[in-house]
């Protein structure tokens, strides 16, 4: 494994400190990773701020070339970037190499959109017009579960606006991020990208910087609580794309054979660990049953292990900590419900945890009202559609939503009514860089992906002319 460096202005440097990256699935250390010092994250700000006069007045076509340039050499280096994100994260291959061709994807999508200046009002008298100019240096802070993915989310519509970026992947999963960096180094202009890698001691630092004109945040609802807060004395703006409890509700009328198959991918891709994963199902009395069975029957053909390992569907919990958490939320399944699949922790190296039904459990405990990120799904029963809507929106979170039918007119009109920012029909979880994608309630400020996103990378200027 060859020496990983962060980029600071156009240069690959190395750590004032290293700290070690663990494989989840083997417990052993990758590599040694560069640790940034408050210091270096000064100079990473610094840069970002020398070059963003020069790039925020390159042409916007210009912009695009940069984006596309970057998005062949991600395709150039597919395999290296998607074998890296899963030695660190801990995923099945295939699903790291669909998130490089993803992220791939980001790139060439924003690299299609404009900013063209919008005329509001032209008259005789007066000629009004709608400017959208970049806001100066943008702060990335990435969490863990889709290292390459997200940083995609957030770096090409930050650039394409004429924006310069510091990028702060999350502790446990910075090798991918610092390969990317490598990458595209010879790419962009010096300056204009800036990858830091921190203990899990720099996301403050980041967040009050002076310097820093916005914050895109992903990450836990407690966290994005505290970057709002600690955002507020310097007015930046931010984005918050935080935690989510998704509830998905499956009608009387629904086939279980039909919807099983799609409700378990929602529930347990990625293990569970994905924002808008299915992590709470209600599902009506009359098929309550055939439900539990056939979801069981999935969780016990489940295959887990290492992501490198040919037919591997699931692998481990990301780090330690989660992996602690989430036999937390176990427990509380055991306690409060019954486990009809899953439930055990192989005595083996790694954070493993196989996919986990709990049936007969209700709201009142951990499991169901909190985020358990993790493969554990609890399956609630219910008599009444309308009372299952208004559980599932009895939450402090509003990321996602499902509803599952035979008639998906019928679905439609309880899925409009569920307090979230995406409810999806006889599916779950599917996004898109042309699809809004944004979080109701504590589940976030602010909206992601699509012409609404690329906006919240601008300042809106009027430009108001007596003629
Ligand atoms: P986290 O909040 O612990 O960490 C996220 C990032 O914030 C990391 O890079 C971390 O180093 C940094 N950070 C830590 N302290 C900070 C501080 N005080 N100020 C600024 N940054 C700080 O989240 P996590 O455990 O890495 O990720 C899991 C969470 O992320 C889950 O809640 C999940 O639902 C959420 N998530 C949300 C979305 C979304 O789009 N809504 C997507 C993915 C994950």
């Amino acid at each position: 494994m060859g020496q990983f460096k962060m980029l600071i202005g156009g240069k690959l440097v190395d750590g004032a400190a290293t700290i070690d990256v663990i494989n989840p699935a083997t417990e052993e250390t990758i590599a040694p990773c560069p640790r940034a010092s408050e210091a270096q994250l000064d100079d990473a700000v610094a840069a970002a701020k020398a070059a963003f006069p020069a790039w925020a007045a390159t042409a916007i076509d210009a912009r695009k070339q940069y984006l596309l340039k970057i998005a062949d050499a991600i395709e150039a280096n597919a395999g290296e970037l998607a074998r890296l994100q899963t030695q660190e994260q801990g995923k099945p291959l295939a699903a790291s190499q669909g998130e490089v061709a993803g992220m791939a994807g980001f790139f060439r999508y924003f690299a299609g959109l404009d900013l063209p200046v919008k005329t509001i009002e032209e008259s005789k008298a007066r000629k009004v017009e709608l400017h959208r100019k970049p806001l100066g240096v943008i702060g990335a802070i990435i969490p863990w579960n889709f290292p390459l993915l997200i940083l995609a989310f957030k770096v090409p519509p930050a650039l394409l606006a004429g924006n310069t970026v510091v990028v702060k992947p999350a502790p446990t999963t910075p090798l991918s991020a610092l390969h990317f960096g490598e990458i595209v180094r010879d790419i962009l202009p010096p300056g204009v990208l800036n990858i830091i890698t921190d203990a899990n001691d720099l996301g403050g630092a980041l967040t009050k910087h002076p310097d820093v004109r916005k914050i895109s945040f992903t990450g836990s609802t407690a966290t994005g609580i505290k970057v709002m807060t600690s955002a507020a004395d310097t007015l930046k703006r931010i984005t918050l794309e935080l935690g989510g409890n998704d509830a998905g509700i499956v009608l009387d009328d629904a086939d279980p054979k039909k919807v099983a198959p799609g409700i378990f991918s929602g529930a347990f891709q990625n293990s569970g660990q994905v924002c808008i994963a299915l992590k709470r199902l209600y599902v009506h009395e009359s098929i309550y049953d055939e439900m539990c069975d056939e979801l069981a029957r999935l969780a016990d053909s489940a295959v887990i292990g290492d992501g490198l390992e040919q037919g591997t569907q699931f692998g481990p919990l990301q780090n330690r900590m989660q992996f602690e958490k989430v036999q937390g939320f176990l427990e509380e399944g055991r306690r409060h419900g019954k486990v009809v699949a899953g439930g055990e922790v192989p005595e083996r190296p790694g954070y493993f945890i196989r996919p986990t039904i709990v049936r007969d459990i209700a709201e009142g405990n951990r499991l169901v009202d909190e985020e358990q990120f993790g493969p554990v799904l609890p399956v609630i029963k219910f008599s009444d559609a309308e009372d299952a809507l208004a559980r599932a929106n009895a939450s402090p979170y509003g990321l996602g939503g499902s509803v599952w039918s035979s008639d998906p007119r019928r679905a439609y009109e309880f899925a409009v009514r569920m307090d979230s920012g995406s409810v999806w029909i006889n599916q779950h979880m599917d996004v898109g860089p042309h699809i809004p994608f944004a979080g109701a309630k504590q589940s976030g400020v602010g909206v992601e992906f699509g012409e609404e996103g690329l906006a919240e990378f601008t300042q809106v200027q009027v430009v108001n002319m007596a003629l």
